[in-house]
């Protein structure tokens, strides 16, 4: 665990003031051109799951980066979590709150069956409030949130005290 959380420790970048002043952003992209770390993070988080679930849900779009490849070593179907318009089809809709004003994701209405078990993923935990919404939105949608699993969380947050408490939570770097 330690060894991973150094790994993506030091492969992730830090970028001062992105996208707004004061913000101190994680920058994913150099952990994605290492093929040696980013399979070692696979890996890793792949190796944390110990529940059963049916598909992985990738938040739009780092989730779909880190959800895909979890998918495809797990062996299980991914789902997207698009940000508003961008699905074809029926969809189930969620607007929720943002810092400023407000968001909408949408999932294919035909996305699962009821009662299915669905993995939530992103790249990065911070206040929780997307994921929050994410697991809003498959609940909408008859799904159950087995797990969340994102490779960072930024702990002072506390992003994971809004999630239901018996919900897994699965984090590569804990920071
Ligand atoms: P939250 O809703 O938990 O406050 O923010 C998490 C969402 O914002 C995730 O979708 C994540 O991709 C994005 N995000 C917020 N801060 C960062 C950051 O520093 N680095 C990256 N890569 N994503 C971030």
């Amino acid at each position: 665990d330690q060894e991973i959380q150094q790994l993506v420790d030091k492969t992730v970048r830090c970028i001062p003031n992105y996208p707004k002043p004061g913000i101190n952003f994680r920058d994913i992209c150099p952990l994605l051109k290492n093929i040696e770390v980013l399979n070692k993070v696979i890996d890793y988080l792949a190796g944390k799951i110990n529940f059963e679930f049916d598909y992985i849900a990738g938040i739009e779009s780092r989730g779909f980066i880190f959800g895909i490849l979890l998918s495809q070593k797990l062996n299980k179907g991914f789902i997207p979590i698009r940000k508003k318009n961008k699905l074809p089809g029926e969809k189930i809709t969620l607007e929720y709150k943002l810092e400023y004003g407000s968001d909408i994701i949408e999932i294919q209405a035909d996305a699962f069956k009821a009662g299915s078990r669905i993995l939530i993923c992103d790249d990065l935990l911070a206040t929780g409030g997307t994921a929050v919404a994410a697991n809003e939105l498959i609940e909408k949608a008859q799904g159950i949130s087995v797990g969340y699993i994102f490779v960072i969380e930024l702990k002072d947050l506390k992003g994971r005290e809004r999630f239901d408490p018996k919900v897994p939570v699965i984090v590569a770097l804990s920071d």
